[in-house]
């Protein structure tokens, strides 16, 4: 899978907790105001396998709290959804940032996530005070009460 960059064990802005976060490469979304346009070329960011990046995790996610954000993870569907069935299996606690809509999500990851954001972000609706949005028309949403990833 093509990824961007990842964030480790800093951030405290994108779900509870203190969190890593993993940008995806590729967006199409193309939202006015990005402020993460470098996300947006699939071609860019660089190339790891499924099975490398789940291991750099586990090494290096002090407490297992993983945002999977990007660019817009969905491009990546088929990786992603792989990707988040061996970090679940691993215990790992999983939100993921998408810019789609809930429905758009594929259905057999919801119960695997800790926590949603979807919705695009508006530029003419840009929060600061809304916890884990970037705009107020953005859902951030705890899918699963279950605390065995704790
Ligand atoms: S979905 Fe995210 S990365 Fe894509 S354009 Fe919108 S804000 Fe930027």
């Amino acid at each position: 899978m093509r990824i961007n960059s990842i964030k480790y064990n800093n951030s405290h802005v994108d779900g509870p907790g203190i969190r890593t976060v993993l940008f995806m490469q590729g967006c199409n979304i193309h939202c006015k105001g990005c402020q993460n346009k470098s996300t947006w070329d699939i071609n860019k960011g660089k190339e790891i396998s499924i099975n490398d990046l789940v291991n750099e995790l586990k090494q290096k996610v002090f407490n297992k709290k993983i945002t999977i954000s990007g660019g817009e993870p969905l491009v990546q569907k088929d990786e992603l959804v792989i990707l988040i069935d061996k970090l679940a299996e691993e215990g790992f606690d999983i939100a993921l940032y998408t810019g789609h809509q809930r429905d758009e999500v594929p259905t057999e990851i919801i119960p695997k996530l800790k926590y949603l954001k979807t919705g695009n972000f508006i530029q003419e609706l840009k929060t600061t005070i809304k916890p884990f949005v970037g705009s107020e028309n953005q859902i951030f949403e705890e899918v699963s009460k279950d605390e065995t990833t704790k």
